[in-house]
């Protein structure tokens, strides 16, 4: 059987059309499904419409959570729940389009345990989101060598990937390179980004940028390290103006350079808040995850799944 994971986030006018539409595809293609929404503490109608698609179709099941804990928390929520031999994750907008399941699923039958789907082509999106994107990107790959260059996060997986990624202890996650990172036999196919369905982007800058810090820091040290790096140029940089004052001092022509001496407050001191910063972000970050905190609330269900227990043992996770 395969699991479709579609986490949802205000999706009240794209859940019915997208369950008709995937289970249409699978139904065609001759493929045992079940759909998981993951309800990820809208504020619209999704959850009763989320209710109302499992009534018109019993593959269909629901999570809801108890509020809004992001995608990343409805994608592992999915993963849970997932009771499938393998997983595919896609965006409840039809922007990742579900035609190419049957493709990812007859990959996964000739052998591989994880297909990845790549974006072609970005869509429509505008030119400070492209740029913006680019250099998360570019960060990502030299920092953790996990090239993400057009990574969705439309995949397929293999129950081995699924329980490997539920037995990540980590709370704060990026799904998009963790899943290259639990490694397996990857395939990788490509697709052209669709305009969305219905309603709106639920990002903003502030949440891409968060997303976008918290990816970094959770899979690289790259950003400490570099503050060492710094603050070694700038002890030999300290060394060489401390010698030429010495050799000023007593030369008797000390009463000069006092530009000098602003400039390199001005610059040390900044050095120095900016790696505080960045320490302080990675101290956080070990405090995040030492709270051992659930990564989301689940607050309803709705279907059983096909091995009738939820195969989990506590609603939380
Ligand atoms: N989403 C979510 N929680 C959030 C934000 C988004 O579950 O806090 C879901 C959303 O419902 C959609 C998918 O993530 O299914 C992608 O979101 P969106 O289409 O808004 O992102 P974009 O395609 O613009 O990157
Ligand atoms: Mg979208």
């Amino acid at each position: 059987m395969l699991s479709v994971i579609i986490p949802a986030y205000n999706e009240q006018e794209n859940i019915k059309n997208t369950a008709c539409v995937i289970s249409g595809i699978l139904q065609q293609a001759g493929i045992d499904y079940e759909i998981i929404f993951v309800d990820d503490g809208s504020k619209d109608s999704t959850w009763a419409e989320i209710i109302s698609a499992h009534e018109a179709d019993t593959n269909v099941r629901g999570v809801r959570f108890s509020r809004n804990f992001g995608k990343e928390g409805a994608i592992f929520a999915g993963l849970k729940a997932a009771q499938g031999d393998c997983a595919v994750l896609i965006d409840c907008d039809l922007q990742h389009p579900p035609e190419l399941i049957p493709n990812m699923y007859s990959m996964w039958e000739s052998g591989a345990e994880v297909v990845e789907a790549i974006k072609a082509s970005r869509g429509k999106e505008s030119l400070f989101y492209k740029l913006f994107a680019k250099s998360f990107y570019k960060m990502m790959k030299s920092s953790s060598g996990i090239n993400l260059d057009g990574a969705s996060d439309f995949k397929l997986l293999d129950r081995r990937a699924v329980d490997a990624l539920n037995e990540l202890p980590e709370r704060m996650t990026f799904f998009r390179a963790l899943s290259s990172w639990v490694g397996f036999r990857t395939e990788k196919i490509e697709f052209d980004v669709k305009p969305r369905a219905a309603g709106k982007t639920k990002w903003n800058f502030t949440k891409l940028f968060k997303f976008a810090v918290n990816s970094i820091t959770s899979f690289t040290n790259l950003p400490i390290h570099l503050i060492t790096a710094v603050g070694i140029i700038f002890g030999i940089f300290a060394a060489v103006v401390g010698v030429q004052t010495l050799v000023n001092y007593f030369c008797g022509n000390a009463a000069e350079g006092f530009s000098t001496v602003i400039l390199l407050i001005l610059i040390v001191g900044a050095c120095i808040l900016i790696g505080i910063g960045v320490i302080g972000f990675y101290l956080s970050k070990i405090y995040e995850e030492i709270k051992q905190r659930p990564r989301y609330i689940v607050a309803e269900r709705v279907g059983e799944g096909r091995k009738g227990e939820q195969n989990e043992r506590t609603d939380r996770s």
